[in-house]
């Protein structure tokens, strides 16, 4: 077995992989892979996938879940577009590269794009505390976690304009509040499935407000609310990989669940860099992702000996993002903590052969 901690496409459960797979040769007599979109059976696993989703993170009543295309990449894009106000001042807050697309997005949709804040002094190596909002913003953005510089909001910042966050690397690691935020957006492959869908969670209210001059229908969050995710041909398989995967989510514990095991995992593995004197974490303690665990190994002329001991023995995806350098250990839901036991053991014994 491998031990994957790759950054995404990620981990998934083994079972959603297995059934998953028995899907792409029968679905329901045909594959999911050739089966109408339109078929109640493909209706039924969207109409299950959108409960599911509800359910996992208590969707308050008055908000849609949608289903697209694009990756949060575009999610980017469409939240602008979709929150434009009468003041096109949109406020973000800046935690580094993914945040920094997302203002790029703003101002390409025709926004005065203000910085709330930003740990850019530091190389996002902290969460910023001190948000100054413009009241007339139209909305705060904000990416909850921090993927590639492995920060993470613990406290969700408090605004009295409308909120709008980037849950792609953290959603449904953790209880949320939904109701404090006006839209969520997430790309499918950390926690929710296989990359090709991404889900958006928006206050119905704040459909069809916007003063974007230009919004092209895909792009119109309320078109795709008002047809159930299914104005065009939806992602079928990513959708329904999900929902077996948010079913295998629910049958474990939940959300909730979810998080004891992730705060679980995180402990091990902070515990193992903050007292092996060869290892380094690169972020400041109380902003540490439990979701992406960023590291440095303090002894450069060993490098080599422990790249080639975690990979000799079966871990994965462990190098870190170029921006950062040293080691990303990516600990989604379906990481098992028997992963993480396997690389700590591996940091101390390679400490104590040193
Ligand atoms: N936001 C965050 C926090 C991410 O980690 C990523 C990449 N996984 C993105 C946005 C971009 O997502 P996508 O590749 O789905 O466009």
């Amino acid at each position: 077995m491998k031990h994957n901690f790759g950054a995404g496409p990620c981990i998934l459960p083994h079972e959603v992989f297995q059934e998953a797979s028995k899907s792409v040769v029968d679905f329901n007599g045909l594959s999911i892979l050739e089966v109408s979109h339109r078929h109640k059976d493909f209706v039924a696993v969207m109409d299950e996938a959108t409960a599911l989703v509800k359910k996992a993170l208590n969707v308050p009543e008055g908000y849609s879940v949608i289903f697209l295309q694009g990756g949060a990449s575009l999610g980017f894009l469409i939240s602008a577009l979709n929150m434009m106000r009468e003041s096109k001042k949109a406020s973000y807050i800046n935690t580094g590269a993914w945040s920094k697309k997302a203002m790029t997005e703003a101002k390409k949709a025709g926004f005065e794009v203000l910085e709330a804040a930003s740990s850019s002094d530091k190389n996002f190596n902290y969460i910023p505390k001190n948000v100054v909002i413009d009241p007339s913003s139209d909305y705060l953005h904000f990416t909850s976690n921090n993927t590639i510089f492995g920060t993470q909001f613990k406290e969700m910042p408090i605004s009295d304009v409308p909120l709008v966050c980037d849950m792609s690397s953290d959603i449904f690691s953790r209880e949320i509040n939904v109701s404090d935020f006006d839209m969520i957006y997430a790309g499918a492959q950390k926690n929710m499935g296989p990359a090709g869908t991404t889900l958006y969670i928006v206050k119905d209210e704040a459909l069809g407000k916007s003063t974007s001059s230009f919004m092209p229908t895909y792009l119109d969050l309320k078109t795709h609310a008002e047809k159930d995710s299914m104005f065009n041909t939806p992602p079928v398989f990513p959708v329904y990989a999900s929902m077996l995967n948010l079913r295998h989510l629910i049958k474990n514990g939940g959300v909730q669940g979810a998080q004891e095991r992730n705060e679980a995992k995180a402990d091990l593995l902070y515990n193992e860099i903050d007292n092996n004197p060869l290892f380094e974490g690169t972020v400041a303690k109380e902003d540490r992702s439990n979701m992406n665990v960023t590291f440095l190994m303090n002894d450069e002329s060993r490098l080599d000996e422990f790249n080639a001991l975690w990979q000799d023995n079966d871990i994965v995806g462990l190098k870190g993002h170029r921006s950062v350098g040293g080691y990303r250990a990516s600990m989604y839901n379906a990481l098992p903590i028997e992963s993480v036991q396997v690389l700590v053991e591996l940091m101390k014994q390679f400490t104590s052969k040193g």
